[in-house]
């Protein structure tokens, strides 16, 4: 038996294994002898809802989780507004939730036990090459490969390879050029604006959304920040055509930036220090109402909901934003 048969008998003996466990199968694929299952039914990849929202004149927007409340939150939210919705999880989270497998495995549940019928995807949030290649493990619907801090010839070769791999399991991949200021699980950047030449290199690699730095910045905007570049933005646009943009950063730009970035090509924004900043303020009141010893207020269930109700807030005020509210 060659190679190509061998892979075969044991693709198709780990598919009938796998059935026969109840999962879901979209796609199976084989890379040094490592078998990953990509996809699963009830969760979607990034693309589809990217491309109508290029299409559309919107963004969907990226809310990162860290725990079980910021998932149902979300998730309650995009089914209550009827929005598409990409959950984001930083190699920093997915570790403190023991492992991007525990995600997928929360997510996909949670998903079909609230009876969600929105489109969700989940998406692995500045991957470095190694946490890419787990996430695929694990099951998530999309990553972002961040080589922005390698010399462009890496980022591209190691870009072009993950395009692969992803794509052959239907999932998304989104790719940086240009750090993104700011501080993100301690990787911090300058904050800079793109090249739109190199934008438009790794565009073409078949990325399916590029994030580009156009001046923004992750974390909360220092009071003397210069605001977006709308010419950066505009030029990365024209070189890439389709493709759709990712607006890292989204926390404390300003509405008519959003709007105006959205306009010029921007299909994604991610969001992720405003639901910590709303959570943690709810959280705060609470406690300092003294309400944590009225009763039972101790309870996690009722210490917790207030911030959960928050994240709910914010999340909605984002997507009415984005203008992604009905576009499920
Ligand atoms: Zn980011």
């Amino acid at each position: 038996m060659n190679n190509a048969e061998n892979d075969a008998e044991q693709k198709t003996i780990l598919v009938a294994v796998l059935l026969h466990l109840g999962y879901n199968i979209q796609q199976l694929w084989i890379i040094n002898n490592t078998f990953y299952i990509g996809g699963n039914n009830m969760l979607v990849n990034a693309k589809d809802m990217l491309d109508k929202a290029k299409a559309g004149h919107y963004a969907v927007g990226q809310f990162n989780i860290n725990n079980l409340e910021w998932t149902k939150s979300i998730l309650l939210t995009a089914q209550e507004l009827n929005s598409p919705v990409i959950l984001g999880v930083s190699e920093g989270a997915g570790k403190y939730m023991t492992g991007f497998k525990t995600v997928a495995a929360m997510v996909k549940a949670m998903d079909e036990e609230l009876g969600i019928t929105v489109p969700v995807a989940t998406h692995l949030d500045h991957g470095t090459y190694e946490g890419c290649y787990k996430c695929i493990k694990a099951g998530f619907t999309s990553i972002m490969f961040d080589g922005s801090s390698l010399p462009i010839d890496e980022n591209v070769a190691k870009t072009k390879e993950l395009v692969a791999v992803a794509h052959n399991l239907g999932m998304s991949i989104e790719a940086e050029v240009g750090a993104i200021g700011g501080e993100e699980d301690g990787v911090v950047g300058q904050g800079e604006c793109a090249d739109p030449d190199e934008c438009k290199s790794v565009a073409d690699l078949g990325v399916d959304m590029l994030a580009a730095g156009i001046g923004n910045i992750h974390g909360k905007y220092p009071a003397n920040w210069a605001g977006l570049s709308f010419e950066t933005l505009d030029a990365i646009q024209k070189k890439t055509g389709k493709m759709p943009l990712v607006l890292h950063g989204g926390t404390g730009i300003p509405d008519d930036m959003i709007k105006k970035a959205i306009d010029l090509g921007v299909s994604k924004i991610n969001v992720n220090t405003e639901c910590q900043l709303s959570f943690a303020a709810a959280t705060r009141e609470y406690i300092e109402a003294g309400k944590d010893n009225e009763g039972k207020g101790y309870d996690p269930r009722k210490l917790l909901a207030p911030g959960a109700e928050a994240i709910k807030a914010t999340v909605k005020e984002k997507m009415e934003l984005f203008g992604s509210v009905n576009k499920a």
